[in-house]
């Protein structure tokens, strides 16, 4: 986590720079500018619109909590230099206009968020919150379609993270998936669904309802897709260290 602070740190400088230091300044800051052209990352926050996915034991719709953990996620990313596309950014279903129909509007919806995960050369990560009849059960986990190797391995990153930083208990084992994922099995990109939590459970359902673990969450998340980017060769060590 060190590490990622001060990676982060530093970012953050680049960009007050950026914004704050005047032009002689700039000119001798040894700040490289390679920091703002960091690869392509998709991250898609799960339902939107009438479709708001599980509901919390406090009736709270899982939509919403996706979308404010994915859109902290994207502006860490982009804070880092990584280039951000969010499939929403409000509470929508991103079907094609003059869709007619709950169904046809969201299979058009899927169709739209699986385009934006295709875009060439890109890490895709889509956020969702699990739920369970047993409120008993807690804790994040991951999914990625089996043949999928790099998506493993940012599965793997990210449950170090999430695990690391928020659940030091959580024991779930990143979970392989054959067809039954629509985005995970038609994405040949290193893909992975986080499910961040279990809003049927209330201790947890309580935490990821609140800005401040979402927050938390999210930073866990940018950790771990910088790490995946790090360690398969995306981005360098050295370049990680360096700044
Ligand atoms: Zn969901």
């Amino acid at each position: 986590m060190k590490k990622i602070i001060s990676v982060f740190t530093a970012a953050a400088f680049t960009l007050m720079l950026g914004s704050c230091a005047d032009k002689n300044a700039l000119q001798t800051s040894a700040v490289p500018v390679r920091w703002l052209e960091r690869p392509s990352v998709i991250l898609d926050a799960g339902h939107g619109g009438a479709d708001g996915g599980g509901v919390s034991v406090n009736g709270v719709p899982e939509k919403g909590i996706n979308l404010n953990i994915a859109a902290t996620t994207a502006d860490l990313l982009m804070l880092m230099g990584y280039k951000v596309t969010l499939t929403r950014t409000e509470d929508v279903s991103i079907h094609d206009s003059g869709t007619e129909g709950l169904k046809a509007q969201k299979l058009s919806d899927m169709e739209n968020r699986l385009e934006l995960f295709n875009t060439p050369d890109s890490v895709c990560v889509s956020i969702h919150q699990n739920r369970f009849t047993d409120p008993k059960y807690s804790g994040a986990q991951m999914f990625y379609h089996r043949p999928n190797t790099e998506g493993q391995k940012l599965a793997e990153a990210l449950k170090a993270r999430i695990t690391g930083y928020l659940q030091p208990d959580n024991q779930r084992e990143t979970k392989p998936t054959d067809d039954e994922l629509y985005l995970l099995c038609n994405c040949d990109n290193p893909t992975v669904m986080a499910e961040c939590g279990f809003i049927s459970n209330p201790e947890e359902a309580a935490l990821l309802e609140q800005v401040p673990y979402q927050r938390e969450m999210a930073f866990a998340i940018m950790a771990g897709i910088n790490d995946f980017h790090i360690e398969t060769g995306r981005i360098s060590q050295k370049n990680a260290e360096n700044k």
